[in-house]
C-alpha cells in the first residue's frame, strides 16, 4: 500500500504540468538548470509582451534524466543550462530538435551555437585567470600556455580537471595544439598545482586570498558575485585580492563558455518556446539576463553591466566553435585521467 502511494506521489508533478500545458495554448513549460532569480525578470518581460504564460521547473540536478524518462508525455518545451555541457548531452542523447529562426541566427553568434541548430547560446562568460595583486606583477602571465611554466610551480589552485569547466577549456587547447600538446601542457599544470584540485572556482580565489596559491583559474562571473557579496562579505576581500587577467589576448583570445537554451524533441507548446528563444536572444532580454548573473550578453553589441565594464572592459575572445569544444571534452577528460590531474 505504501508503496504504490509512493509511485502515484512520484508521478503525481509531471502529470499534473502535463494536463494544464495540454490545455492551454498560451503556455511555455521550462526545465531549467538556471536559478530562478536569473530567469524570471526575462520570463515575466516575456509574459507581458506575448501573454504567454512561463511555468519554470528549476532543478540542480536531473533534469535532462526526467526529460529523457518522460519522452513523448514530457510536459517541458524548453531546456535551460548554465553550460555547454548538458546541452551537448541533451542533444547527443536525442532529447532536443532543430530550431529554424532567422532572429535566433542573426542575434546569436555561429560559434555560440549549434551547427545543426540543436542548442544556442543565451549568455557567455569567460574562463579567466585570477592572479594575486601581491605576489603577481601584471603581465606577468598572460595566456593559458604559460600555466604549465616551471616558474608557478607550487602556485596554481584550481578545482577538478573533470569539472565541466575545465573540460571545455582543456577541450579548446586540445582544438588549438592538439592532443600530445595539450597533454604536455597539462601535465605542467598538474606540476604547478600548489594543492590536489578541489572546491568551486570561488574557493579557488579564496586560497589566492589567503596566500595558499598565487594563481587560480576561474569563470568571470564569479568576480562580479563576489565583489558585490552582500550576504558573505569576506568574498569582497577573497575579489579584491586578485587581478583578473583575459589570457591570450595576444593570439587566439579568451577561452568562452556559454548558458544556453534547446528545443526538446516532443515540445507540446513548440511555438511558444520558439517565441521565448526568440525573446530571450533580443537586445533588451539579453541585456537584463547578462545583467543579473554579471555574464555577457551573447547577441553583439548589446548594453553589459556597468561592473564588467568597469572591472572586465572589451576583451578578445577566442573565436573557435564551441561545438568543436565540446566534442572535445571527452578526449579532455581522458587527459585529465592519463595525467592523474585530480591525484
Ligand atoms: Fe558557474
Amino acid at each position: 500500500m505504501q508503496n504504490t502511494f509512493k509511485k502515484l506521489a512520484f508521478i503525481a508533478l509531471p502529470i499534473t504540468i502535463a494536463a494544464t500545458s495540454v490545455s492551454a495554448a498560451d503556455e511555455v513549460n521550462i526545465y531549467s538548470y538556471r536559478q530562478q532569480f536569473l530567469i524570471q525578470p526575462m520570463l515575466e518581460a516575456f509574459t507581458a509582451e506575448t501573454g504567454i504564460k512561463a511555468n519554470v521547473v528549476f532543478a540542480k540536478k536531473g533534469l535532462i534524466e526526467r526529460l529523457e524518462h518522460e519522452g513523448k508525455n514530457s510536459p517541458a518545451d524548453l531546456l535551460l543550462t548554465s553550460d555547454i555541457s548538458p546541452l551537448y548531452y541533451a542533444v547527443a542523447t536525442g532529447l532536443t530538435q532543430a530550431v529554424d529562426s532567422d532572429v535566433l541566427e542573426q542575434n546569436i553568434p555561429e560559434q555560440f551555437r549549434d551547427p545543426k541548430d540543436q542548442w544556442f547560446g543565451l549568455t557567455t562568460r569567460a574562463r579567466l585567470i585570477y592572479a594575486s595583486k601581491d605576489r603577481v606583477a601584471q603581465g606577468e602571465i598572460t595566456s593559458y600556455e604559460e600555466l604549465a611554466d616551471p616558474k608557478w610551480k607550487g602556485r596554481i589552485c584550481t578545482r577538478s580537471g573533470k569539472h565541466s569547466y575545465n573540460l571545455t577549456l582543456i577541450g579548446s587547447m586540445i582544438a588549438q595544439h592538439g592532443e600530445a600538446d595539450t597533454e604536455q601542457w597539462l601535465t605542467g599544470l598538474k606540476a604547478n598545482l600548489a594543492r590536489k584540485p578541489q572546491g568551486n572556482d570561488r574557493a579557488q580565489v579564496k586560497a589566492v586570498k589567503e596566500g595558499v596559491c598565487d594563481l587560480a583559474l576561474g569563470n568571470s562571473y564569479y568576480f562580479g558575485k563576489m565583489i558585490t557579496n552582500e550576504k558573505q562579505p569576506e568574498q569582497k576581500e577573497w575579489a579584491n585580492s586578485v587581478n583578473l587577467v583575459f589570457p591570450n589576448q595576444q593570439d587566439r583570445g579568451t577561452h568562452m563558455s556559454i548558458s544556453g537554451a534547446a528545443l526538446t524533441k516532443y515540445a507540446p507548446n513548440k511555438d511558444n518556446a520558439i517565441k521565448l528563444m526568440e525573446f530571450l536572444s533580443k537586445a533588451q532580454s539579453q541585456a537584463m539576463y547578462a545583467e543579473a548573473n554579471f555574464e555577457f550578453p551573447v547577441r553583439p553589441n548589446t548594453k553589459r553591466s556597468a561592473l564588467i565594464e568597469q572591472y572586465m572592459g572589451e576583451f578578445k575572445q577566442d573565436s573557435v566553435s564551441l561545438q568543436k569544444v565540446a566534442k572535445l571534452r571527452v578526449d579532455a577528460a581522458k587527459l585529465v585521467d592519463k595525467v592523474g590531474f585530480d591525484n
